[in-house]
């Protein structure tokens, strides 16, 4: 029997859509968009100027403010490492421990360099940081702020709004991974005023291997540094062929995002109330680790306390909350700042619903789950 897939936040399958439109860029059109003496070479930059259009109006940007990547590892770590030559040091830089492994890792790298300093926005216990709490990390040499729209693993939001308000006032940039918002939560440069913002294809039913990061052009124009230096591609700021399959297949995978994202979303958050709803009556004590209201509608976190949650639970596709290392499970670093231990982490589930999660799916996983907690629960 074919496993129920509940880890739509750990990758998504490629749309029918999105994979047609990519096709043609593989064989047919396989030309390089930098080739600019032939036809070969023009079908594919016209391909990559209406991918860098479609996703540039998903988010309200302009198309000239979207530069391709390898995907949202590398928009973050770009973000981080282009910002360090630009500006006199020393230099100040604020991030909260509850960001993806790709902020986590830079900042830590960060840390080690000279002249250059790091804050660590306490967060509550939803792994959201406040306002207040970052207002008072600012000082003078401070550089960037960078802050996920929505957690990867909670769903909990942050408060992008009065983060940027605050990053204007103090003449700072914000930057913000958005990878788990795009589809999900309206995402707007404009609205928000977010300076950066990093995005990846494989959490929106695009492919694979590519990203983009925003790059703001003005009201202020970014100043950031290349990433890779060679064929001058991407405005001399990122060198190397476009990967244009990849590349169109982002594009076409932003617009139907854009598209559905409102009804999808409601629909999700639906069967995801469902699915909690059922959970907690089902197992007294159970903890929900992401906030209340203020997340993503696909997302479930949930820790079932006073159970053993068995290592193995091959009918459902989910994610765990802890990880193994030589000598023990240990609590990812996000619910470790939650304040989780390494045995809470260990009965930790998280759950995320996509486009093709059904009412059944969700009734069969409520069922799985109470059959083999319990089980195990009563062997113990
Ligand atoms: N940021 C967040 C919040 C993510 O969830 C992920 C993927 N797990 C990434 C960054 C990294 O994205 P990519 O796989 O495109 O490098």
């Amino acid at each position: 029997m074919k496993a129920i897939y509940l880890d739509y936040n750990a990758t998504t399958p490629v749309d029918p859509q999105v994979l047609a439109a990519m096709l043609p860029f593989f064989t047919e059109q396989f030309g390089n968009p930098a080739s600019s003496g032939h036809s070969f070479g023009w079908q594919a930059e016209q391909a990559v100027q209406k991918a860098r259009a479609q996703i540039a109006t998903s988010i309200g940007a302009l198309p000239h403010e979207i530069f391709f990547t390898s995907g949202a590892t590398e928009s973050n770590n770009w973000v981080v490492r282009g910002l360090l030559e630009t500006a006199r040091q020393p230099l100040h830089f604020i991030t909260s421990p509850t960001e993806h492994s790709s902020i986590l890792s830079a900042f830590k790298w960060l840390e080690g360099q000279s002249n250059v300093e790091v804050s660590w926005a306490p967060v509550n216990k939803y792994g959201q940081v406040s306002v207040d709490d970052v207002a008072k990390l600012i000082r003078p040499t401070t550089r960037l702020m960078s802050f996920m729209w929505v957690n990867n693993e909670t769903g909990s939001l942050n408060p992008i709004l009065q983060l940027t308000k605050l990053a204007k006032e103090n003449k700072i940039y914000l930057h913000s991974d958005a990878t788990q918002a795009v589809g999900k939560i309206p995402v707007h440069v404009e609205n928000s005023l977010v300076d950066l913002l990093s995005l990846s294809g494989h959490k929106i039913y695009g492919p694979k291997g590519v990203g983009a990061l925003f790059i703001r052009s003005r009201n202020p124009k970014v100043q950031i540094s290349p990433l890779l230096l060679g064929g001058g591609q991407e405005r001399g700021l990122r060198a190397g062929t476009l990967n244009v399959p990849g590349i169109v297949g982002l594009g076409e995978a932003c617009s139907i995002a854009a598209a559905v994202q409102q009804q999808e979303s409601m629909r999700q958050a639906g069967l995801r109330d469902l699915l909690q709803q059922n959970l907690v009556e089902s197992f007294p004590g159970l903890q929900i680790n992401g906030h209340p209201d203020e997340r993503s509608p696909n997302t479930l976190n949930v820790t079932f306390k006073g159970y053993v949650v068995p290592a193995q639970i091959a009918a459902i596709a989910i994610s765990r909350g802890s990880a193994c290392n030589s000598e023990s499970m240990r609590a990812s670093p996000v619910l470790q700042a939650l304040g989780l231990s390494e045995t809470d982490a260990q009965n930790t589930l998280r759950l995320s619903l996509g486009r093709s999660t059904s009412k059944e799916d969700i009734l069969a996983t409520i069922g799985i789950l109470r059959q083999v907690i319990q089980a195990k629960n009563s062997q113990a």
